[in-house]
C-alpha cells in the first residue's frame, strides 16, 4: 500500500481551470515517490537486508520520510565524522521527534583520528586532495565500511543532476568497492521536485538549506554556493570539480 505517497495531490484543482505550475510539478513529483517507493520495496523484497545512508541532505530526508512512513523494512543508518555543522546536529534531533524514532549513528575510529590529527593537523585536510581524501577516508568511508557490514544492498540519495561525477547515475548498480547492490531511487529528480515533495509533506531540513547551502557535508569544507553556481559548487571549493567526491560512492 503506497499510503503516504498516495497523499500528494495537486492544490487548487479545479476542473474548470487548466493545470497550474503548482498542480503539474505536484504531479510530476506524485508519480517519481511512488516509484522511488515502489523501488525500495522491490529492493526490500529482494535483497533482504538492506540499509539506507542517511546524511541528512535534502534528498536523504524525502527517503526517510518515505522509508519511515510506509514503514519499510530498511534500516537507516548515518555518519557522524565529527566535523558536522550544528544545523546538521539539529536536524538529526528533529528527525528523531519527528519520526519518533532513534538513529543508528556510526562514527569515525577515535585512535585513527588522533593519529591524523597529531600528524597533520586538525584542518589539515585544506593543505591537499591526498590529506582531504584520507581525512574522508578515515570520517566517513570505514564507518561507512563498517555500516555496510552483513548488508546485501544500500540505497543513497544521490540525483544524477547533482554533480558532474554524477550525470550517468544509474537507479540500480553494483557496488564494486563494497560488493553489494546500491539503489538511487532518486536519480532522475530534480532539485525543484526534491523540494516539492519536502513542502507538500512538510518533512524536516537542514537550516542551512535557507542559508544557501544545496549540498550539506562536514562544516570546514561546505560553504554557501552564489546564485547560479553549480549545487555542489560550496563543497571542497578549493579542488577541481571533477576530483569532487569524498569517497563513499566510488566506482
Ligand atoms: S568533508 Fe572535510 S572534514 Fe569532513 S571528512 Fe572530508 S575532509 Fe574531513
Amino acid at each position: 500500500m503506497m499510503a503516504e505517497v498516495s497523499m500528494l495531490k495537486p492544490t487548487a484543482a479545479n476542473p474548470a481551470t487548466s493545470p497550474t505550475l503548482t498542480d503539474v510539478l505536484a504531479a510530476s513529483v506524485n508519480a517519481k515517490a511512488v516509484d522511488a517507493l515502489a523501488l525500495l520495496k522491490k529492493a526490500a523484497a529482494e535483497l533482504k537486508a538492506v540499509t539506507f545512508a542517511n546524511s541528512f541532505g535534502v534528498e536523504d530526508m524525502v527517503l526517510t520520510d518515505i522509508i519511515l512512513k510506509n514503514k519499510l523494512a530498511i534500516d537507516i543508518f548515518s555518519l557522524d565524522t565529527g566535523r558536522l555543522p550544528v544545523e546538521t546536529y539539529d536536524l538529526m534531533a528533529a528527525t528523531e521527534k519527528y519520526y519518533n524514532t532513534k538513529l543508528n549513528v556510526f562514527f569515525p575510529q577515535a585512535q585513527t583520528v588522533e593519529f591524523y590529527v597529531k600528524n597533520h593537523g586538525i584542518n589539515a585536510f585544506y593543505e591537499s586532495i591526498d590529506l582531504r581524501k584520507s581525512c574522508c577516508h578515515m570520517r566517513k568511508v570505514e564507518p561507512l565500511q563498517r555500516a555496510l557490514k552483513g548488508k546485501t544492498a544500500w540505497i543513497t540519495g544521490m540525483r544524477a543532476a547533482q554533480a558532474t561525477t554524477r550525470t550517468s547515475l544509474p537507479v540500480r548498480e553494483y557496488d564494486e568497492a563494497n560488493k553489494l547492490e546500491k539503489f538511487n531511487p532518486l536519480s532522475d529528480w530534480t532539485e525543484q521536485e526534491v523540494w516539492a515533495y519536502i513542502r507538500l509533506h512538510n518533512v524536516p531540513f537542514n537550516a542551512l538549506h535557507d542559508q544557501f547551502y544545496p549540498s550539506i557535508g562536514c562544516a570546514p569544507c561546505t560553504r554557501a554556493v552564489a546564485v547560479g553556481e553549480d549545487v555542489r559548487a560550496g563543497r571542497w571549493w578549493w579542488e577541481d570539480p571533477t576530483s569532487k567526491e569524498c569517497g563513499l560512492h566510488v566506482k
